[in-house]
């Protein structure tokens, strides 16, 4: 399918590894040229030298801390134009409700809600002036089904839902649509390391803590960054322009509900 979305522009935010990199491999495949990000500019520069070399695309690439301000002004100012945007970042650690204070909350909603909305705030106008925008924003299936021990997470994913839920509304009649996109389990390093907590908790092989995981989910695999990054890039296409505020979960089937 052609998405129709070839010569435009996107950012797209924690971008060197994992489900941002399938989003950016995606999108570069339906010909947009990107702005990518990480804090580690030797990944970062080698994720988009492969890009460039795989899809002809032009590559800008940003070496910073997306969840500072700092970071925010660098990418904007290097996004300045872009027609699409992808927002991404590390998730916040697990915990139990005793263990975090007002510091470890205001960290999460920095990285998680309110970095999305600062550079929502920026770049979104000029998709106003011109017509037509595309945003899209990893959160999670824990949007869905909160997560006890992922309790910063839930929270600021939350507010972010919430502030997206309103806005998009406000911006569609401009041709503007945000969407979010919802990971379950994906095969990255995230999951890696969260399989590997578990390899050491319970004193069992790093492949057995991936299948026992397998097992419990409907589609019995992890999701793959290629797939996630194909559904952001038709959320972000022109077919999909009458998507407006919807919240899109990849899971495989483990949440069951019907909303
Ligand atoms: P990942 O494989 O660890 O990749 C993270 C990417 O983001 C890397 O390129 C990393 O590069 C970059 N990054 C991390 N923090 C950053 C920051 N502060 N500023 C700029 N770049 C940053 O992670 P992932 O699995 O793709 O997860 C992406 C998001 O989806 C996370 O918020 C995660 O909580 C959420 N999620 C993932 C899953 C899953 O199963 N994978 C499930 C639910 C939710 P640098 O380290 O060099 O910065």
């Amino acid at each position: 399918m052609d998405l129709g979305i070839k010569g435009k522009r996107a950012l797209v935010c924690a971008s060197s590894k994992g489900l941002g990199r399938g989003c950016a491999e995606a999108l570069a495949e339906a010909g947009v040229d990107l702005v990518m990000n990480a804090r580690g500019a030797e990944a970062l520069e080698a994720a988009a030298q492969e890009i460039r070399d795989r899809h002809g695309v032009k590559v800008v690439t940003v070496a910073c801390d997306v969840t500072t301000e700092a970071g925010q002004q660098q990418l904007i100012d290097a996004a300045q134009g872009v027609d699409i945007l992808v927002t991404n970042a590390g998730g916040p650690p697990p915990g139990l409700w005793t263990d975090w204070n007002r510091d470890d909350f205001i960290k999460a909603l920095d990285a998680n809600m309110l970095a999305p909305i600062a550079l929502m705030k920026a770049l979104m106008p000029g998709m106003i002036e011109r017509g037509w925008g595309r945003v899209v924003n990893i959160t999670s299936q824990s949007v869905k089904s909160p997560i006890p021990q992922l309790g910063l997470s839930n929270s600021a994913r939350a507010g972010l839902t919430g502030y997206v839920a309103g806005t998009s509304r406000q911006v569609a009649p401009h041709g503007v649509t945000i969407n979010n996109l919802l990971p379950g389990i994906h095969d990255t390093d995230r999951a890696a390391s969260l399989d590997g907590g578990v390899s050491k908790k319970e004193g069992i092989s790093v492949e057995s803590a991936r299948a026992q995981r397998e097992a419990s989910i409907p589609a019995r695999r992890y999701g793959t960054a290629a797939e996630f990054g194909a559904t952001c890039a038709f959320m972000c296409s022109q077919h999909a322009g009458f998507m407006v505020g919807q919240n899109v979960l990849l899971d495989g089937g483990v949440g069951n509900q019907t909303l």
